[in-house]
């Protein structure tokens, strides 16, 4: 399977990301969204996996049937807080053995009550140490935040030296979502100035449900603009009001940061198709059948 640095180095890539279903009918739901979506010819997709490794078979199966069945490759994300290192040795195994060679190294969030998470890790940089070590030659995308990570606590400075040794020691980065593009082009320019050029890959999350928007905005410190924010909560009851603000307003980022130079966009699909798929026509990006 293509590694995807050499992707990101032939031109602006196009991505999805899912996260692993629970039942069996949000497993079917997800399968639906992938066939949904292949024709589209992503770059790749990505697979997210739960706080502490609760999702570890689940996302490995999908990433796995995923390489196996499609055209693209299917990255595995992988958080390290919590886990030890013949876990992680374990796992990076399993993933060789399948063909997997692209791995996002995360540290994941530590527990929400603030106790011990336990295991040899506290940083991503670390699990970057043991996935570059490992002999399947992984391609290693990193996490990154326009808008800083929340527990940098407002240390801009800091947080862009540990965002730059990190970028350095991977290939690429992807951010969390974000909705101004200045956001993104000023982590860019300070990184640059740090001397770090990895691609970073914007990532955008198209409006679905306004509750739950604003709340993941709050975990991850994102802004969402006030007049945005309004325009959502006045249709927050209209589900499909909403997806079509989030339609349009996604659309409006990807063009503006593809204009801008990005790498590509990374589009957080929800397990859904249509959003993105009208986002990605929307941009002109819809291949010609084949
Ligand atoms: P790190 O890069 O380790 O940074 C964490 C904090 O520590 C930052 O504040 C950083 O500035 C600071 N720091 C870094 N190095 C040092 C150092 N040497 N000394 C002191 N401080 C340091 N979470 C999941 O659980 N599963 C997922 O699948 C998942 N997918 C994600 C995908 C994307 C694209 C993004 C952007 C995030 C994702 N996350 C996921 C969330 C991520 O796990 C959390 O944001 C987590 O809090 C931090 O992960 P990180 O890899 O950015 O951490």
């Amino acid at each position: 399977m293509t590694r995807i640095a050499e992707l990101l180095a032939a031109g602006p890539t196009l991505s999805f990301e899912f996260f692993p279903p629970k039942t069996d009918e949000a497993g079917r739901q997800l399968e639906k969204t992938i066939h949904e979506l292949a024709p589209l010819r992503p770059s790749f997709v990505s697979v997210t996996y739960g706080a502490g490794g609760s999702t570890r078979e689940r996302t490995r199966d999908i990433v796995v049937q995923v390489n196996q069945e499609q055209s693209f490759p299917a990255m595995a994300h992988l958080t390290c807080v919590g886990h030890t290192r013949a876990q992680i040795e374990a796992l990076l195994a399993e993933y060789a053995d399948e063909g997997v060679c692209n791995i996002l190294a995360l540290a994941g969030d530590p527990p929400a009550d603030g106790s011990d998470a336990g295991g040899d890790f506290t940083y991503a940089t670390d699990l970057i140490e043991i996935v570059r070590a490992h002999p399947g030659t992984f391609s290693i995308g990193v996490a990154a935040h326009p808008e800083l990570h929340p527990r940098s606590e407002g240390d801009r400075a800091l947080d862009r030296r540990y965002l730059a040794a990190k970028l350095d020691a991977a290939d690429f980065g992807i951010t969390q979502f974000f909705f101004q593009v200045d956001d993104y082009l000023r982590m860019v320019d300070e990184l640059q100035a740090l001397g770090c050029t990895r691609p970073v890959l914007p990532g955008i999350m198209p409006a679905v449900n306004v509750a739950a928007l604003v709340r993941m905005a709050a975990m991850n410190q994102a802004v969402i603009p006030a007049p945005l924010l309004e325009r959502l909560e006045a249709v927050a009851d209209q589900p499909d009001e909403v997806r079509r603000i989030g339609i349009e307003v996604s659309t409006e980022l990807g063009r503006a940061l593809l204009d801008a130079g990005a790498p590509g966009l990374h589009l957080y699909a929800l397990n859904r198709s249509e959003s993105v798929r009208r986002i990605v026509d929307a941009l002109g990006l819809t291949p010609p059948p084949a």
